[in-house]
């Protein structure tokens, strides 16, 4: 007799082709949920892999540390041996061809847009934080089974076909949050025919009357800017807490804001709702769709560094406010008064003079997020906003108005059939210099991949927009006479690098007395009255003395806008 092992290369026809997912949040410990994933092992020792980082935050993640209590078992429930290959990579001892259920428990005590939480009151996920792929069928089809108090109402933009959810690949389920709670309040407003659902955690009181048309507004300007919307539905996940906060993520189909304290919604922090849910719609086209080359696909499992985040964030934070204006959501004024704050930040940026916009954003993999060391870098959405101004700028300057930042962003989504619209560092520059007829070759290398703050150019384009604009100190004393900020403690935050004193201080050194009286007891107002003065300070380790002289030189200047009749930014 024969005895001949086959390898199972071919499964039982009855077999579906799907990688099950099954979500449990009930009688668990504290913030766990239970995760199970079932699927057919393609391969012998399957390895099971959870994501590197997200997209929307381009920068190493460490869920693998939420994880606990993994185990698995084959179809008859027999227990399979793991073992960790690697930080992020769990393999399971097993022959090809079986059916496997692997199990864990993630901790879900991280409450920001990209995090997860699960209390009694509270379910909310994002799927790429917490499951885990099968390596190898990435590919495969997804279904998704949800266990949820039944008093929970679920808010997700991912689809459900009877009881479960379903995605046709890992990285398409990992693009889905989900939100549940007993009092979820779900508003829905439709542009075009198509649904936009405002999911909220707290009640209509919370907002003002004016919800529902303000996201009209913007949503309306948007999609007619673009000529179409990518999605048949879209779904704002606002997670309003009592505590302050602000946080938002993008996803194909839905975004997650995390904003608070929940009593200032309606009026103080409203702005701030609108803004960043507007900056997320944006994103629905510029990063979903339209995206660097280097991201299409994404791959979850290592860094994809690209060095275009001036378009991904500094277009997004920069239109996602010009919207708000040209939509007339908010007042010229209000919108003023935004790009007075986003000069502030720039201006206030020594990073301009160390680091180019192009290398900060290849550096977000690592500390783009953190304040980092000082002066290291800077923001791609800040710097990143600040040149999407001056590109803005230039395409009305050399088209005569003809052309605007919007009107190249329809071109990029209009450059290709695809869904998918890729750009490269080389397209997008190209795109810009066919648009202005190379007039702006030299400065856009400076903008893009050049260092310094961009003062020049930025005064040239306000008087082009018609914006009045002049240099302005700091409110902060030391920061304006002497080159360095202090925080409330008088511990040192930021050194300009033209202060004559950032050889003799640092950040994190503390301000302890100035002339002999305790910084608690000094009145600014009269240290303003004298010439020098004498500050000890320390860094925790030494002490030393520091005097202070007043000089012509002031420091931390930042340019202010006003806006006046005849203005061009919004023709
Ligand atoms: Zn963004």
């Amino acid at each position: 007799m024969l005895n001949i092992a086959l390898p199972r290369l071919f499964r039982p026809r009855n077999m579906k082709n799907v990688i099950e997912y099954q979500i449990d949040s009930s009688d668990l410990s504290s913030n766990f949920i239970q995760i199970r994933i079932s699927f057919i092992s393609t391969k012998e020792n399957p390895v099971l892999k959870i994501a590197a980082w997200r997209p929307g935050r381009y920068t190493l993640q460490n869920y693998a540390a939420n994880v606990r209590d993994c185990s698995a078992s084959d179809e008859k429930g027999n227990s399979l041996s793991i073992e960790k290959t690697s930080k992020n990579d769990w393999q399971v001892k097993v022959a090809e061809g079986e059916k496997i259920t692997f199990s864990y428990l993630y901790y879900s005590r991280q409450m920001d847009a990209g995090g997860c939480w699960a209390d009694e009151e509270l379910f909310y996920i994002n799927t790429i934080a917490c499951l885990m792929a099968v390596d190898g069928q990435e590919d495969v089809s997804c279904e998704l089974k949800l266990n949820v108090p039944t008093s929970f109402k679920i808010a997700t933009g991912m689809q459900k076909q009877g009881d479960v959810y379903v995605a046709d690949s890992f990285i398409a389920l990992s693009d889905f949050p989900m939100m549940a709670t007993p009092t979820l309040n779900t508003f829905k407003y439709e542009v075009h025919g198509i649904p936009f659902y405002i999911h909220s955690t707290v009640d209509a009181t919370h907002y003002p009357e004016t919800l529902l048309s303000d996201f009209e507004k913007f949503t309306i300007a948007q999609i007619q800017d673009f000529g179409s919307f990518p999605e048949k539905e879209y779904h704002f996940l606002l997670v309003i807490l009592p505590y302050q906060h602000y946080h938002g993520v993008e996803h194909r189909n839905s975004t997650v804001i995390c904003l608070g304290p929940a009593f200032d919604i309606k009026e103080k922090l409203y702005t701030e709702l609108i803004g960043i849910c507007s900056h997320e719609l944006y994103h629905t086209w510029n990063i979903c769709k339209i995206r660097p080359a280097e991201m299409l696909p994404y791959r979850l499992f290592e860094p994809n560094y690209f060095k275009t985040g001036f378009i991904a964030e500094g277009v997004t934070t920069y239109l996602g406010d010009y919207y708000l204006g040209l939509s007339q959501v908010f007042t010229q004024e209000w919108y003023q008064n935004e790009l007075n704050i986003l000069l502030k930040r720039h201006f206030y940026s020594f990073g301009n003079n160390h680091l180019s916009l192009a290398d900060s954003s290849f550096d977000l993999w690592i500390d783009g997020y953190d304040a980092g060391i000082p002066n290291r870098k800077v923001s791609i959405y800040v710097k990143g906003a600040i040149v999407a101004l001056l590109m803005d700028t230039a395409l009305r300057k050399s088209t005569n108005n003809a052309t605007n930042l919007r009107d190249m962003m329809r071109k990029l989504w209009d450059s290709s059939s695809s869904i998918y619209k890729s750009y490269t560092e080389d397209s997008i520059a190209s795109l810009f210099h066919e648009l202005t007829s190379n007039t702006y070759i030299n400065a856009y290398n400076k903008w893009i991949f050049g260092l310094g703050d961009l003062k020049s150019d930025l005064i040239t384009a306000f008087a082009y927009l018609n914006i009045d604009v002049k240099e302005e100190v700091h409110s902060n004393f030391f920061a304006r006479t002497f080159g360095f900020l202090c925080d409330t403690n008088f511990i040192v935050q930021l050194v300009d690098d033209a202060s004559p004193y950032i050889t003799k201080l640092g950040k994190g050194d503390r301000l302890l007395r100035i002339n002999s009286l305790p910084l608690a007891e000094c009145v600014i107002e009269e240290l303003e009255k004298l010439d020098s003065m004498f500050v000890d300070i320390t860094n925790g380790i030494q002490t030393w003395e520091v005097e202070l002289k007043r000089s012509e030189s002031l420091y931390f200047m930042a340019l202010q806008v006003a806006f006046k009749d005849g203005l061009k930014l919004f023709a």
